[in-house]
């Protein structure tokens, strides 16, 4: 095992510092050269003369130092390397003819490099980031592996790659309308790749116009109408909510009868229904990647659950994520906490009614239903950011609220945030570092300025920060977005744990079954309601059971539970089991016997 010494370039600010990480480095106090100033004003560290001792990783006032063991993987199957102290990708996936090959991994352990390299889009330098990359090179270190067929056909460009991008944000800014982006991927009809993914009536609407779920559904049509001879999606999910993510799983896997298709998804459940195997994807955010063999797809999420991965003798966690079939609570034992409701709102071109509702001690309850029915409006009411026209909100709750939408327009950091909250009363700063920054994995974030964070990062701070003020509700407006599904798993628990604990009442909004499955004891459900979207009715909270029935019903897929970890897992449809399930109108899962 070598040495990897990683340099996180966005987070280094060699003039805002006094170059802690050389003043103190002990090789450097020898006379050695291990921490040099490079090129472009910024620290070299030299892995073959670095001793780990971990001195620059603590005083770095940036927490732009990782330094850590190589992997398990040999360093001859080292893929693609992003510069002397850069991210390194050990080993690729490999397309089939046909089927839906997953991945699943972590943040930043290169599976959008990888999903680049296999659609021909990055050449990779094999981790020689000193000469130019070139297809001969690949090729002939390739030869005679199952992969070398697939890559010498991207190289003479035989094999064309349609691929999903990850971040479909970005797409407002090109200049075309939905139709004509679809058309501009290749496809001659347009208008039905965007009735396959139920947008088409917003065929003529410019780019810049469309929400974040709809830039997705168009980046999907254009993706899947695409005359190709192999499909990458990169986080199909992302933006969308859980009645689209239901759907288009089913337009991904028609498409897989008879294409090859790749996929990366942190939604464990839509994953784990549309990929018939997966590679798990392991390593250390932004340091080094390795893709594991492929696995049968029930396989490769239970491994992935239990966090360690036989074949190649690696542990990927210390905790095996475990579900459990939820014990209906007897109403006698709730300890109401909070009434709220009727609540009404009346914008101009959207009205939304909730009926009332109980919200007991010690109660995470879920929000769930599809985008726009008003589930943020609801939110926003119980938080006193929005008056209701009609109703009020509930009296003597304090309330703690992390809102949809975040954005860090101070460059403070999250210490300093917390230092700044010190001497307000309602806030815990003894719970944000005991319980919550290891909870959320903040520890290499702390110092971090919050517009250097990534969305994961951002979303996990801006988490511990809400559950760290004494309030009776907590309100969390989709807090698993940006995360992946580790990180989701770790923010169910430790949402659920604390409010047990606290005696405390939580409502989240959110589109992840696993998440909503391991955080939640009951759900409220949002629909819309009368003609073109303009009205929505929000219900309950019920039972977990009663909310995903009433839920599912109108998506038509119905959930089993594995026999072995207890996950929700999708019926395949028209299975035994989905129309006996469906007859009897349970959608979600059987009450534990
Ligand atoms: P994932 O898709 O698993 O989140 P990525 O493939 O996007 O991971 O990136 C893996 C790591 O590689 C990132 O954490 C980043 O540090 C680094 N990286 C990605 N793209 C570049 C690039 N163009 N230049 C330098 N480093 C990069
Ligand atoms: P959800 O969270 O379920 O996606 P929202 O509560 O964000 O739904 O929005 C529901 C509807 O209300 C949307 O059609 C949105 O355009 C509208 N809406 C939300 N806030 C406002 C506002 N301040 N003014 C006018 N319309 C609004
Ligand atoms: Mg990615
Ligand atoms: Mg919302």
């Amino acid at each position: 095992m070598a040495r990897i010494a990683i340099l996180l370039n966005d987070r280094c600010h060699p003039k805002e510092c006094q170059w802690e990480c050389q003043a103190y480095c002990p090789p450097v106090r020898m006379g050695q050269e291990c921490i040099v100033e490079g090129p472009n004003g910024k620290p070299i560290i030299s892995e073959t003369l670095c001793i780990g001792c971990g001195i620059c990783v603590h005083k770095c006032p940036f927490d732009a130092i990782k330094i850590l063991n190589t992997p398990e993987a040999d360093e001859s199957e080292i893929v693609h390397r992003y510069g002397y102290n850069g991210f390194r990708l050990y080993r690729l996936p490999l397309p089939t003819p046909k089927g839906i090959i997953g991945l699943l991994g972590p943040n930043g352990t290169g599976k959008s490099t990888a999903l680049r390299v296999l659609a021909g889009i990055e050449v990779p330098n094999l981790g020689d980031y000193e000469h130019p990359a070139s297809w001969d090179k690949v090729l002939a270190r390739y030869r005679g592996t199952a992969l070398h067929a697939h890559l010498s056909k991207i190289a003479r460009g035989e094999l064309r790659a349609a691929i999903k991008p990850q971040y479909v944000d970005r797409l407002s800014d090109e200049p075309f309308t939905a139709e004509g982006y679809v058309a501009a991927g290749g496809t001659a009809d347009p208008t039905s790749a965007l009735a396959q993914v139920g947008l088409a009536s917003k065929a003529g609407r410019k780019l810049s116009e469309l929400s974040g779920g709809e830039l997705q559904l168009t980046a999907i049509a254009r993706t899947i109408s695409a005359d190709a001879d192999l499909y990458l999606f990169d986080e199909p999910s992302s933006y969308l909510d859980i009645v689209h993510r239901l759907e288009i799983a089913r337009v991904l896997r028609r498409l897989g009868e008879s294409h090859s298709v790749l996929v990366v998804e942190h939604d464990l459940a839509l994953l784990d229904y549309l990929a018939d195997q997966a590679h798990l994807v392991y390593g250390e955010e932004a340091a080094f990647g390795v893709i594991s063999h492929p696995l049968p797809m029930r396989t490769a999420v239970n491994t992935y659950l239990n966090g360690y991965l036989k074949d190649e003798n690696v542990r990927f966690r210390t905790e095996a994520v475990r579900f459990i079939a939820h014990p209906p609570k007897p109403p006698a034992h709730r300890n109401i906490a909070v009434r709220f409701g009727p609540l009404e709102k009346s914008f101009p071109e959207f009205r939304l009614r909730v009926g009332g509702g109980e919200l007991a001690k010690g109660e995470t309850i879920g929000i769930v239903g599809p985008n726009a029915t008003g589930k943020t409006t609801f939110v926003r009411m119980l938080a006193g950011a929005e008056t209701p026209s009609e109703g009020s909100p509930p009296k003597g709750v304090t309330v703690s609220y992390k809102p949809q939408y975040l954005k860090a327009t101070q460059s403070a950091s999250l210490r300093e945030r917390v230092t700044a909250l010190a001497a307000d009363p309602s806030f815990d700063a003894r719970l944000f570092e005991r319980e919550l920054v290891p909870g959320l994995h903040l520890d290499g974030l702390l110092d971090v300025a919050l517009p250097d964070l990534s969305g994961g990062e951002l979303q996990r701070g801006a988490v511990a920060l809400a559950m760290a003020r004494t309030a009776t509700l907590y309100l969390l407006d989709e807090p698993s977005a940006y995360l992946d599904s580790d990180e989701r798993m770790s923010m169910a628990r430790l949402v659920r744990r604390q409010v047990e604990r606290t005696g405390t009442t939580a409502l989240v909004v959110d589109h992840d079954v696993y998440f909503l499955d391991l955080a939640c004891d009951g759900l409220m459900v949002f629909q819309p309601e009368g003609t073109d979207g303009r009205e929505g009715r929000g219900e309950g909270p019920f039972a977990m059971r009663e909310g995903m029935n009433q839920l599912l019903r109108h998506v038509e897929i119905t959930f089993r539970r594995d026999a072995e970890t207890l996950r929700p897992r999708i019926n395949q449809e028209g299975s035994v089991l989905d129309r006996e399930q469906r007859s009897r109108g349970e959608y979600y899962y059987e009450p534990a016997a």
